[in-house]
């Protein structure tokens, strides 16, 4: 069985962390490719509901975790996630890998006073310091996981870089010893252990933390995250051959929401983005703040199932179309008078385009059964398919792990 990569398709929070429980059994390990503890990964089993910031969500399933080079690791969120789960009676069998560049509290005060410098034009980032810790990286001034673990972890260029730029840097006593300390025995080299987990005819399975329109280079710049979130970015983030991608699994909501600021074509307000937020609970995992709320935007859609090569659609959320009384998609964006179905045309206007919509049969009060989709929900589906000219190969219709229909026998 080839690996799989599941990549959300819209701004983040599509319900990714659901559908890679959902999947984990199949795979041997369940490997975070990019992002940071910006991320949110929830889980829902029963009354316990498990969010997930840096750990993959193959957790609950008792599969060998894999933090990659291209995710920026915060030690100490890391320690309380493992702990949480400890508490919980579960163990993470979690491996780091040695080059992961590190988030310390400068980055998270550098995220912040970027945020503030910018005023009006702020991202909204989660302030966790993801996109600073990157730029550390690229401009070769932090030290990396592999040195804590080595006792090679120097901190005084970035400690000077800080200085010459804020006014009071955050303390940083003690900070290397406690995460020496959480990275402890956790250090590996994962490309090299998913090349030998392949080998050994064992599969696994990415996890993709964000969304496409938030990819650093190909989103809605510069309302982006501070890394790549296409699955292509998969291989050169892990060091692995690009043949080693496999099957590509696009999650997407049956509407749209979006976090932070940045281009929203298909925004609502009033009643239903009330009702769509209230009753989808839209509120961040990371931050827990209101997210915006819009229809369900086939422009973007069709462009991110483009360039990620997705194979299979994973279509989450359809019982909150159950409670509008309306229902509506958008099939074209009106750029200055001529309508475009092309987003990446539309993307460095994105902010005045006017989505041009198509009316659909509301599934309002349909019945929701995970054996079978009945026939108004199974028409929806089956219009998605033709519209993206890709399978649906999962329904999700509840939060809770069991709330999920298999469409087709893969
Ligand atoms: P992720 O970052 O892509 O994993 O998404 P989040 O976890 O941030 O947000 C998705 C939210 O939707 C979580 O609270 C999930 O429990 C929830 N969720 C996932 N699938 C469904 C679904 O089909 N229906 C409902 N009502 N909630 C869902």
């Amino acid at each position: 069985m080839p690996n799989l990569c599941i990549v959300g398709l819209q701004w983040g929070d599509e319900g990714k962390g659901k559908i890679v429980d959902y999947y984990a059994d199949r795979f041997h390990s369940v490997v975070r490719y990019n992002g940071g503890s910006n991320a949110g990964h929830t889980i829902v089993i029963g009354k316990r509901t498990y969010v997930f910031h840096l750990l993959p969500s193959g957790l609950l399933k008792n599969k060998r975790l894999l933090i990659g080079p291209g995710v920026a690791v915060d030690p100490q969120t890391l320690t309380e996630e493992v702990e949480m789960i400890r508490r919980e009676g579960h163990k993470a069998n979690l491996a780091v890998d040695g080059r992961c560049t590190i988030v310390t509290p400068l980055e998270k005060a550098m995220d912040s006073f970027i945020e503030e410098l910018k005023g009006d034009k702020a991202i909204g980032t989660t302030k966790r310091g993801i996109g600073p810790s990157y730029a550390m990286r690229a401009l070769r001034l932090t030290p990396r996981a592999g040195d804590l673990a080595r006792g090679t972890f120097d901190l005084s260029s970035a400690l000077k870089f800080y200085r010459s730029l804020m006014k009071k840097p955050p303390s940083m006593e003690g900070w290397t010893e406690s995460a020496r300390t959480s990275l402890s025995g956790l250090i590996g080299d994962v490309g090299e252990e998913i090349m030998e987990t392949n080998e050994a005819g064992r599969s696994v399975l990415f996890e993709g933390a964000q969304g496409v329109l938030l990819d650093l280079v190909h989103g809605t710049y510069p309302y982006v995250t501070g890394t790549h979130t296409l699955a292509s970015y998969v291989p050169a983030s892990l060091g692995i051959p690009a043949t080693s991608l496999g099957d590509v699994m696009g999650v997407a909501k049956a509407y749209a929401t979006r976090v932070g600021e940045g281009p929203f074509p298909t925004e609502i307000h009033g009643k239903v983005e009330s009702l769509i937020r209230e009753t989808g609970r839209e509120y961040g995992a990371t931050t827990g703040r209101p997210r915006r709320i819009g229809w369900l935007d086939l422009v973007a859609l069709k462009y991110a199932v483009k360039m990620n090569g997705v194979s299979t659609l994973a279509l989450t959320k359809l019982d909150i179309l159950t409670k509008l009384k309306e229902f509506k998609v958008c099939t074209h964006y009106d750029v200055d008078g001529t309508e475009t179905a092309e987003f990446s045309r539309a993307l460095p206007q994105l902010s005045s385009v006017k989505p041009v919509y198509l009316d659909l049969p509301p599934l309002y009060g349909a019945e929701l059964t995970t054996a079978r989709l009945h026939r108004p929900v199974e028409k929806f589906v089956e219009y998605l398919e033709d519209e993206m000219k890709v399978s649906v190969s999962i329904v999700s219709m509840g939060e809770e792990r069991t709330a999920t229909h298999r469409r087709v026998t893969d």
